[in-house]
């Protein structure tokens, strides 16, 4: 049986007029869903009988089976459960101007970046768009709250699950559906090239992050696999095509990791590579796990590489890691689960 959420509003239109129902049915069905969170088709009172029916015979509205969450004052991480048995994650943060989601777009992750827990393990499938739907309204749900921003920066790699992730985009932002504003979306990617300048097609508002983690190719080959089919210069050039097709500011991540990307000369490249373009970048202090060997840069150097950022005119800031204390780097509760 299909789920009602693997429809954007322009399919839903589509396949009531095709099986003899209003387009505005359509609507009407994610008011009930999306707006007033009704996940029984025979309370949906101003449908008709016949409707109902088919809905009933035909559709239904689970959320996600909820494996684990770990709490603390200011994150939630969950583990959720999906039809298959396959698990993924996502997590909730709240901060004083509103609640954040980051969710995740693969059951697993092939690109293989050394550092990171999803990319150990492999990618088993994209998910659907009800999966990734169903992670924002599963934990608005079990915590009562509104969630304000998405970030799709959870397992996988966004881009290379294209289409359903645009049609998630469709869903988040409908104002019969999350209603969530295109400004309050983020896609993270690790620079699939073709993919970055599609995007910019799109001429949406929703930002964009560049996982880049390195300013050489010489170690971004080391970290990132992705860095061998598409090199530093090919995904600035994206990235410069996509701010000026969208005039949107970029966000570089940038994991600080000891001995490996955080000396002067790699803050000086990063300089190289960023100055006077609409990019700003956050430093991220590498969140250690017990599976890998690689350690987080001590303050100083994570303060020096800052100060030389800065110094050169960067937008860029350090960013706190508020859920670290719950795993919450990507893929390391799921990889626990599994291990
Ligand atoms: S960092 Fe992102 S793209 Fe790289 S392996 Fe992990 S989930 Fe995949």
């Amino acid at each position: 049986m299909k789920n009602i959420f693997d429809y954007t509003l322009e399919e839903l239109e589509k396949l009531f007029v095709a099986v003899g129902f209003k387009k505005y049915n359509a609507s009407q069905v994610f008011d009930w869903v999306y707006k007033k969170g009704v996940l029984d088709f025979s309370l949906m009172s101003n449908i008709s009988k016949n409707l109902k029916s088919f809905l009933i015979d035909n559709y239904s509205l689970d959320l996600l089976k909820i494996s684990k969450v770990i709490r603390d004052k200011k994150s939630s991480k969950y583990l959720l459960e999906l039809s298959d048995g396959n698990k993924i994650e996502c997590v909730l943060l709240k901060h004083d101007y509103g609640n954040s989601l980051c969710v995740s777009s693969q059951v697993g992750c092939n690109m293989g970046c050394a550092f990171c827990e999803s990319g150990r393990l492999k990618k088993v499938r994209d998910l659907s768009l009800s999966e990734m739907i169903l992670q924002i309204v599963t934990v608005e749900m079990e915590e009562c709250i509104k969630v304000d921003s998405v970030v799709v920066m959870g397992i996988g790699e966004p881009f290379d699950n294209f289409e359903v992730l645009k049609r998630f985009i469709s869903v988040v932002t409908c104002p019969y559906g999350l209603e969530i504003g295109q400004r309050h979306i983020t896609v993270s990617t690790c620079g699939l090239v073709p993919k970055i300048k599609e995007f910019a097609l799109m001429n949406t508002q929703v930002n964009l992050a560049i996982s880049l983690h390195a300013s050489s190719d010489e170690v971004r080959n080391k970290l990132m696999k992705i860095n061998r089919a598409y090199p530093i210069r090919e995904v600035f050039d994206a990235l410069d095509y996509y701010i000026f097709k969208t005039n949107r500011r970029v966000t570089i991540e940038y994991v600080l990791i000891d001995g490996i990307n955080d000396s002067e000369e790699d803050a000086l490249n990063l300089v190289s590579l960023v100055k006077g373009k609409l990019m700003y970048v956050n430093l991220i202090p590498y969140n250690e796990t017990s599976n890998f060997t690689f350690k987080r840069s001590n303050e100083f150097k994570i303060n020096k590489f800052y100060d030389i950022l800065k110094k050169n005119g960067i937008n860029v800031i350090i960013r706190k890691n508020i859920a670290g204390g719950i795993n919450a780097a990507c893929g390391q509760l799921r990889a626990k689960e599994s291990a």
